[in-house]
């Protein structure tokens, strides 16, 4: 991109990603790159820079560039998904390190992890999420190798309050990792908070069409960590295809009007369950009767997202129940996503889930806002009242 007089605001690199044109025909778009392998020149070097395309493909260029932008980072790199970006990161601990992590976290990686971390002799300390001076205690003793939060915490989106976590793991030479996933760069930096790598599941906001599976990790500065890390991706083959690396940056180029919306209309859906006779509560960061809004006024700007939960009078029966009359919402898993999903997460969690069973999950997404309400509203109905 040209350099103009005034920096450029996040919504200008990511409307036009970064604004590069692609030399000799002057592309707007990016082209997309397939070669796996590139030429060595006659000494044996490469004078394009790259070698074979594992270790690292001018396909994921754009979209690694503009992430890295958009976060404040060092260095982004792109990975197969959002659980190949995290696992690459518990890959790169010895065996015998402590590792601190949330009680409540995205359920596939918590259950990942109790079976990593008994294979690997890792030790594995759970903090509650919201309670600082838990998370002081956890940190206590000899060093842990890495902190890890997840800011709202999916899917009953307790807060960590990343600037004073990092505080606290800093003072025992911790790492930390921010899944922010589900806070995106439109609504926080965790970087400038002082963590070190912000992890997105870029299947969700970044790409943000259902259409995707990716991961990303952004660092700050060059922990010694992210050696090893940037060595998982690259022997541990969980690279991204190149058409997902240029579907990621086209999703990417709308990532604040569709975040934007997406918050605005959750906001305006959390007010609107919560005067429902037939919902006990709606868990939205934005909403003052949150826990931890104080902490959300601070942690979020422009918006407290487009995930919510709400629990519903009557028990599994009636979430599952409501979650059948919704005509608009989509039944199906996964989150981020233009389109309003609905999902019961106990029943996909399965066994050890710390979801209530009364809980339904919504993602929302960029619908005219009286769709969804009414959707809401239609559904809620046919419960008996009382109930
Ligand atoms: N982190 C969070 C908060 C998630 O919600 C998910 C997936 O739902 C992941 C990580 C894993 O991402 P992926 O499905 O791309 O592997």
């Amino acid at each position: 991109m040209k350099e103009t007089a005034a920096p450029l605001r996040p919504e200008t690199l990511s409307a036009q990603g970064l604004g590069g044109v692609a030399i000799p025909y002057y592309d707007i778009v990016a082209p997309i790159h397939l070669s796996t392998t590139f030429e060595r020149a006659e000494d044996g070097s490469y004078p394009g820079g790259r070698g074979y395309s594992r270790d690292g493909s001018p396909a994921y260029d754009g979209a690694e560039a503009l992430l890295n932008r958009l976060e404040g980072g060092d260095q982004t790199i792109l990975f197969a998904s959002g659980m190949a970006a995290a696992t690459a990161i518990f890959h790169s601990l010895e065996p015998g390190q402590r590792v601190v992590v949330p009680r409540r976290m995205y359920w596939a990686l918590r259950n990942w992890l109790r079976g990593f971390s008994a294979q690997w002799k890792v030790d594995l300390v759970e903090y509650e999420n919201a309670d600082l001076a838990d998370l002081a205690q956890k940190l206590e003793g000899e060093s842990p190798a890495l902190l890890w939060i997840e800011s709202p915490a999916n899917p009953t989106w307790e807060l960590t309050d990343i600037e004073a976590a990092s505080t606290l793991a800093h003072l025992k030479g911790t790492l930390v990792v921010v899944d922010a996933t589900v806070l995106t760069p439109v609504h926080c930096n965790p970087l400038a908070l002082g963590a070190d790598i912000v992890l997105h599941a870029a299947t969700k906001y970044l790409n943000g069409h259902s259409d995707v599976v990716a991961g990303a990790l952004v660092v700050r500065g060059n922990p010694p960590a992210w050696t090893r890390i940037r060595s998982n991706r690259a022997l541990g083959g969980g690279v991204l295809g190149p058409f997902e690396a240029w579907l990621l940056l086209r999703g990417m180029r709308t990532l604040y009007p569709r975040v934007r919306i997406a918050s605005g209309n959750a906001l305006a859906i959390a007010q609107a369950l919560e005067g429902n006779s037939k919902v006990i509560s709606v868990v939205y960061p934005g909403l003052a009767s949150h826990p931890q809004y104080d902490l959300a006024v601070r942690q979020y700007r422009d918006g407290f997202g487009a995930m919510l939960s709400v629990r519903l009078r009557g028990g599994e029966d009636a979430a599952r129940r409501v979650a059948a009359r919704l005509r608009v919402f989509k039944r199906a898993t996964s989150l981020g996503s233009v389109e309003s999903l609905v999902e019961h997460r106990a029943s996909v969690e399965g066994p050890g889930t710390l979801c209530p069973v009364d809980l339904l999950r919504l993602s929302i997404g960029i619908e005219h806002i009286q769709d969804l309400t009414s959707d809401l509203a239609q559904a809620l109905e046919t419960l008996a009242s009382g109930e």
